[in-house]
C-alpha cells in the first residue's frame, strides 16, 4: 500500500480542510468568544500517532470529542501492541513463543489460551490456503537475514525442510499445550501477529466508545466507521515505486492486509530474496509482487495475504472467490492487476 502522512497504508484524499494562509482581522467580541472556545476542555478532533513496536510501524488515528480521552485511548492501543509483542516475539528469549520453540519438540508445552487460540487460527489458515500459510516456515525462515543479506545454502534448506509442515504441530485444546512432532521445528507468528494486534487495538478502541478509527501495524490495517461522512480512500502502492499507486479504493468498516516482496528483501544475482517463504521449497515465494486482502478482521486478512505468493494469483483467486466475505487485489509479476469477483476493476 501507499505511504502518505501518518498512516503508511492509507492515502487521505482531500478530506481535510485547507489551512488558511492569511490571518483575518478579528474584532474584540469575536476575540473574547474565541478565547472562551480555547478554554473549553472538550474539543472534538482527529488524533493520530505513530510508534515503532513489533519491529514495525504502528499508526493509530481516531476521532474523539475529548482530547484527553483520545490520547488515553491511543496509549491503550500502543500498550496492547507491546503486550502482544512480549508474548509472541521470536526476538525475545522470554516470550512464550520462544519458550515453545525451545521446548515443544520433545514434549508438550502449556501456553496462554490467547496464544493457543492464535496458533489454532494459524493452522486453520494453513488448511484453507492449502499449506501456503504455514507458521512452521520458520524452521527454514530463520536461516535468512535480509538486513545482512544472508541466505541459506541449498543443503541447509533441504536439511531444514522436513521440519516445515503445519500438520506436525500437535495442539491439545483441553490442556492448552503445543507439541512439535519433528525435531528442529519452530514456529513464527510474523505472518498473522500484526493482524491480530490490529484487531485487539480496534477492540480496545470500540470498548472505549470510539466509532471512527484506523489502526495499522506494518501491512495490516483495520478501519472502523468513515471519515467526515465519506469513505477512507486507500491506495495500493506500485511494488517498484512507493510514490505511485496501482489502484485506489473507498473503504469503511474493513480490514485490509497487503504483503509485498519490497518490504524486507535483498537482491543478489538478479534474484530477490524476500520475507515471504514458500513452505514447500524454503525459497522466497515469488509468484506475485504484492497481494492485498480485504475482509472482516485483520487476523483473517493477514492469514490470507501470503497465499498468492506461494500458490500463484489464479489459484489464490479461486480460494478467495470461494469465500464471499473476502476480496483480493494481486499485482502480478508482469504488472497485471487482478481483482477478486467482489471488486469492480477500475474503468480506465
Ligand atoms: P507484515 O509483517 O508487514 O504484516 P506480511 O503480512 O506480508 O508482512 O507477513 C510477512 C511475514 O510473514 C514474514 O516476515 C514472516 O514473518 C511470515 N511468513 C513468511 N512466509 C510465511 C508463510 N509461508 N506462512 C506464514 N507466515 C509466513
Ligand atoms: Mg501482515
Amino acid at each position: 500500500m501507499v505511504c502518505a502522512g501518518m498512516l503508511p497504508n492509507v492515502v487521505e484524499m482531500g478530506d481535510r480542510p485547507a489551512r488558511r494562509r492569511t490571518v483575518p482581522k478579528i474584532r474584540r467580541p469575536a476575540l473574547i468568544f474565541l478565547a472562551c472556545l480555547a478554554a473549553l476542555p472538550v474539543r472534538a478532533a482527529w488524533r493520530e500517532r505513530t510508534d515503532a513496536i513489533m519491529g514495525t510501524r504502528i499508526a493509530v488515528e481516531l476521532w474523539h470529542d475529548d482530547a484527553a480521552k483520545s490520547e488515553a485511548a491511543i496509549d491503550a492501543v500502543m500498550a496492547e501492541m507491546r503486550r502482544i509483542d512480549e508474548l509472541m516475539s521470536h526476538y525475545k528469549p522470554q516470550s512464550q513463543l520462544s519458550h515453545i520453540n525451545a521446548r515443544a519438540a520433545p514434549e508438550p508445552v502449556a501456553v496462554d489460551p490467547e496464544l493457543f487460540d492464535l496458533i489454532e487460527q494459524a493452522l486453520h489458515f494453513s488448511e484453507i490456503t492449502e499449506g501456503a500459510f504455514d507458521i512452521t516456515y520458520a524452521s527454514v525462515g530463520y536461516l535468512y537475514d535480509y538486513r545482512k543479506h544472508i541466505k541459506p545454502s541449498e543443503q541447509q534448506i533441504q536439511a531444514a525442510l522436513p521440519s516445515v509442515n503445519w500438520r506436525h504441530i500437535e495442539l491439545d485444546r483441553e490442556k492448552h499445550t503445543v507439541r512439535f512432532q519433528r525435531p528442529g521445528m519452530r514456529i513464527d507468528l510474523g505472518g498473522i501477529g500484526k493482524g491480530y494486534a490490529v484487531d485487539r487495538g480496534i477492540a480496545i478502541l470500540q470498548s472505549l466508545g470510539v466509532q471512527h478509527a484506523v489502526v495499522t501495524a506494518g501491512g495490516d490495517t483495520r478501519i472502523i466507521g468513515d471519515r467526515f461522512g465519506k469513505p477512507w480512500i486507500v491506495g495500493i502502492r506500485n511494488p517498484d515505486d512507493k510514490s505511485k499507486v496501482v489502484t485506489r479504493m473507498p473503504l469503511v468498516d474493513t480490514a485490509m492486509s497487503t504483503s509485498g516482496d519490497y518490504e524486507r528483501f535483498f537482491d543478489e544475482d538478479g534474484v530477490r530474496y524476500h520475507h515471504i517463504i514458500n513452505p514447500h521449497t524454503g525459497h522466497s515465494a515469488s509468484l506475485v509482487r504484492s497481494a492485498t486482502i480485504l475482509g472482516p478482521t485483520a487476523t483473517e486478512t493477514d492469514g490470507l495475504s501470503k497465499t498468492a505468493f506461494v500458490l500463484g494469483p489464479e489459484k489464490a483467486l479461486e480460494i478467495i472467490n470461494r469465500m464471499p466475505q473476502f476480496d483480493a487485489i494481486f499485482v502480478c509479476n508482469d504488472g497485471r492487476v487482478l481483482y477478486s469477483k467482489g471488486l469492480e476493476p477500475p474503468s480506465h
